[in-house]
């Protein structure tokens, strides 16, 4: 179905791209549709994700992780949206919280916590909005305090992916509240049995149903001043910075994934759909439609392996990230209306994949740093 070959897509990585499937196919897929009715995921299929070898993709195996690179983890992106199965929230497991640990965390942080996660023992999730505050960072109001050796934390957080399951939870907080980005920093927060810590209720989504997403409640929640992210407070932004590329490119990823299904379902469906005695697709309109999604899908392939490239010769800018989560994500949204409308009243139906993609794609211009504050970043360098 999927038969775009990418340059950077090697011999061994078209191999681990079959087991992606393959696990996608067989542990996912036939659950998605109860985890969308229960608005989220087995604990379970975490540990199973593990076993399987599906989780920290890209972090080295002296951690207990795959020892691959982004190409990894952006093929299970890429694999997830083709299978329209977004449940399992690897992208902010894997590819977002394992890499600040990776990055930030002392020796012994890491060999505390990465094992853990690639087992499926731990979820990571990433709190950074909060209910006045999502694009404008700068201005959260979570404090966490130093009282001793720890840092009390007291605020809230809202829309958080996996939060529902998350025994790790970085944190973004003020720890000097006079101040905007100079005084953000990123504390790990681990949840069992943590008093003052709270979880909220699952938010109903339009789409991406399976996957939980929630608010979190921190009352003088203490944790250790060792489990601050790096070696001395206010550097939270500059993480915050440095990572969100990877992060861009996952949701850029996840809109080409998209994009390559939605043409893929709806070609198939109207050459069969019969119109006025004759296949859809012999209607102009059809085919001038599917004509415009297969170059708009074709560019966005391009685009996006461009982008690997320099990805994994860590040449990729931030600029250039955004750019692809902006055009891949908008154009995403743009290709599955066209595609719906090409399957009329049936594209309307949940039962058809092409419905639960238009839900699905709507967030991820929002989310990840929505495609306004994109264009900003992009705006900044002319
Ligand atoms: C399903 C889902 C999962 C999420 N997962 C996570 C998660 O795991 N962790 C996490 O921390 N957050 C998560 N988020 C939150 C997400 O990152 C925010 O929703 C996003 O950053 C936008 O913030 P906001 O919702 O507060 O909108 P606002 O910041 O209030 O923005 C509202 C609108 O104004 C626009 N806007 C804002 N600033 C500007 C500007 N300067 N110029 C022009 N337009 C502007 C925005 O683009 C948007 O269209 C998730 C959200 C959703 C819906």
């Amino acid at each position: 179905m999927f038969d775009h070959k990418s340059p950077w897509i090697t011999e061994d990585l078209a191999l681990f791209q079959n087991s992606v499937r393959r696990f996608i196919a067989e542990e996912l897929v036939p659950n998605d549709e109860r985890w969308a009715k229960e608005q989220c995921i087995d604990r379970d299929a975490w540990y199973k994700a593990g076993e399987a070898g599906m989780l920290l993709l890209s972090i080295p195996e002296e951690y207990g992780g795959g020892g691959g690179n982004f190409a990894h983890d952006a093929i299970m992106a890429l694999e997830q949206t083709r299978a329209i199965s977004t449940s399992l929230g690897t992208g902010v497991h894997s590819g977002i919280v394992a890499h600040y640990i990776l990055a930030y965390a002392s020796e012994e942080q890491k060999m505390r916590w990465l094992p853990k996660m690639a087992s499926g023992e731990f979820v990571g999730a990433i709190a950074m909005s909060e209910p006045s505050v999502g694009s404008d960072l700068q201005n959260i109001k979570t404090k966490a305090i130093r009282d001793g050796d720890e840092y009390v934390i007291n605020g809230s957080k809202t829309f958080i992916t996996n939060g529902y399951h998350a025994d790790l939870i970085l944190v973004v907080c003020k720890t000097d509240p006079t101040q905007g980005a100079r005084g953000t920093s990123i504390v790990v927060v681990e949840t069992k049995d943590l008093a003052g810590f709270r979880r909220g209720r699952i938010l109903e989504k339009l789409g991406c149903k399976g996957q939980d997403t929630v608010e979190l409640f921190f009352d003088d929640v203490r944790v250790p001043v060792a489990n601050l992210l790096g070696p001395e407070e206010g550097k939270g932004f500059f993480q915050l910075m440095q990572q969100l590329p990877q992060e861009r490119m996952i949701i850029a990823l996840g809109g080409l994934g998209t994009m390559e299904r939605a043409l893929a379902d709806t070609a198939e469906y109207v050459r069969n759909r019969k119109l006025f005695g004759k296949p859809s697709l012999e209607l102009q309109n059809t085919r001038f439609k599917l004509a415009e999604v297969k170059t708009t899908v074709t560019i966005a392939q391009a685009f996006i392996d461009d982008c690997m490239v320099k990805v994994l010769k860590r040449e990729l800018s931030g600029e250039v990230a955004a750019m692809a989560k902006w055009w891949c994500t908008h154009n995403a949204g743009l290709v599955v209306d066209e595609c719906l409308q090409l399957h009329g009243g049936y594209g309307y139906m949940v039962e058809y994949p092409i419905a639960r993609q238009y839900a699905n794609t709507r967030v991820s211009r929002i989310f990840g740093g929505s495609n306004e504050i994109m264009k900003e970043i992009i705006a900044r360098t002319l």
